[in-house]
C-alpha cells in the first residue's frame, strides 16, 4: 500500500452484533475519502466471537488491521493503543457501534483540509440515549469544565479527526490515567467542531457500565483539576471553625454557669461522629490523588498487545 492518508481507529469489545453493520458503513465511506485508508480494529480483550471475525478480515484485506490487547485495558487506553499504531497523515477515532455516524468523517476531512489539526463531532442531539444517560452526561460536562483548568467542549466525546501532528503531541503524553478528550483539549493546535446527531447503538449493549462511565469521570476530574484537594482545605477551615466557636461557648459554660453540664451527650456523639465523617470523607479524596499517583510512578507500559495482523512491524508490547 502507498502512503495512507487516513487511518481509522476503532476500539471493539465484544461487539459481534454490530460487525457486519458496521463493515458495511465503513466500506460505503472507505469508497467515498479522498485518499488511500486503513482501518485498525484495537480488540480490547473481546470474549466473544469479535476477534476470529476481525482476524480473518485483516487477513484477507490489506486495509484493515487488527491489533489485539492482551485483556480488557478500557476504551480509552484502546484508543491509544490505535493512535500509536496509525500511520496515516490524518487518525479518525470512532466507536464501533455505529453511534458515531462514518458519514460525518466526510465533513471532518473537510475541515481537516481547511487546516484545523482537531476536528471533533459535537452531538447537537443525544435523542436515541436514556435519559439517565443524557442527565448524568449533562452534569458531567459541566462539573468538569467548572473543575478543570482547561476548556474540554461540551457535549463532544472521543468521535474526532486528528492530524499527525496533533497525534504525535498526543502520543508524548506519558499519563497512565487517561482522559482522551481532555488531553486533546490540553494539546491544544487548531481545533474545530462539526455538529452531528447521536444515534442509538446499531446492535448490541453498551459496554460502558454506571461502573466505567464513574470511573471515567473519576479520571477526567482527578487528571485535569485539583480543586477536590482545595475543597479539603476549605472543608478543614471551615469545620475548625466551628469547632472553636463551639469550644468557646463549651468552656465558657463551663467556667459561668456550671449548671447542666453533664447533658450534652447528644452533642458530643453528634459532632465526634461528623468530625470523623468528614475526616475520612477527605482523606478518600486525598487518596484517589495518592491513588492515581501510585498508579503513575509504577511506570508500566498502558497496554499489552498479545496480536497483531496487518501491519508490518511485528511488537508485542505498547511504548510509552
Ligand atoms: N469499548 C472498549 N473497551 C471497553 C468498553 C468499550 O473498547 O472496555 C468500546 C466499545 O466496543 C465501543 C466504544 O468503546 O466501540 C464505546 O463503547 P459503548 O458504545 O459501549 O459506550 P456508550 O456509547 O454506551 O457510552
Ligand atoms: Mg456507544
Amino acid at each position: 500500500m502507498g502512503e495512507i492518508i487516513y487511518s481509522f481507529v476503532i476500539p471493539v469489545y465484544n461487539e459481534e452484533a454490530v460487525i457486519p453493520l458496521l463493515l458495511r458503513r465503513l466500506e460505503r465511506l472507505l469508497a467515498k475519502v479522498d485518499g488511500p485508508a486503513e482501518v485498525i480494529f484495537v480488540d480490547d480483550g473481546s470474549s466473544d466471537s469479535s476477534p476470529v471475525f476481525l482476524a480473518n478480515l485483516a487477513r484477507e484485506n490489506d486495509r484493515y488491521c487488527y491489533l489485539r490487547l492482551a485483556r480488557n485495558f478500557g476504551h480509552q487506553i484502546a484508543i491509544t493503543a490505535g493512535l500509536e499504531a496509525a500511520r496515516g497523515q490524518a487518525v479518525i477515532i470512532m466507536d464501533a457501534d455505529l453511534q458515531d455516524p462514518p458519514e460525518t468523517v466526510l465533513a471532518m476531512i473537510a475541515k481537516w483540509r481547511e487546516g484545523y489539526e482537531v476536528v471533533y463531532a459535537q452531538r447537537i442531539s443525544r435523542a436515541a440515549e436514556s435519559p439517565l444517560k443524557r442527565a448524568t452526561a449533562h452534569l458531567f460536562y459541566r462539573l468538569i469544565n467548572r473543575l478543570a483548568a482547561i476548556d474540554i467542549p461540551h457535549d463532544v466525546g472521543d468521535f474526532r479527526l486528528v492530524d499527525r501532528a496533533a497525534v504525535d503531541a498526543f502520543l508524548q503524553l506519558p499519563e497512565t490515567n487517561r482522559y482522551v478528550r481532555g488531553m486533546f483539549a490540553w494539546i491544544g493546535f487548531r481545533q474545530a467542531s462539526v455538529p452531528y446527531e447521536r444515534e442509538a447503538r446499531a446492535a448490541g449493549v453498551s459496554k460502558y457500565p454506571l461502573r466505567k462511565m464513574l470511573s471515567l469521570a473519576a479520571s477526567a476530574i482527578i487528571s485535569f483539576s485539583d480543586a477536590p484537594l482545595r475543597l479539603a482545605i476549605w472543608a478543614g477551615a471551615i469545620v475548625s471553625a466551628g469547632s472553636l466557636t463551639y469550644g468557646i461557648y463549651v468552656l465558657l459554660r463551663a467556667l459561668f454557669w456550671t449548671d447542666g453540664l453533664v447533658d450534652g451527650w447528644a452533642s458530643t456523639i453528634v459532632v465526634i461522629s461528623l468530625l470523623c465523617g468528614v475526616n475520612m470523607l477527605l482523606t478518600g479524596v486525598v487518596g484517589l490523588y495518592v491513588g492515581r499517583i501510585h498508579a503513575e510512578v509504577k511506570r508500566r507500559p498502558l497496554y499489552v498487545v498479545s496480536r497483531k495482523i496487518g501491519f508490518e512491524a511485528e511488537e508485542t508490547a505498547g511504548k510509552r
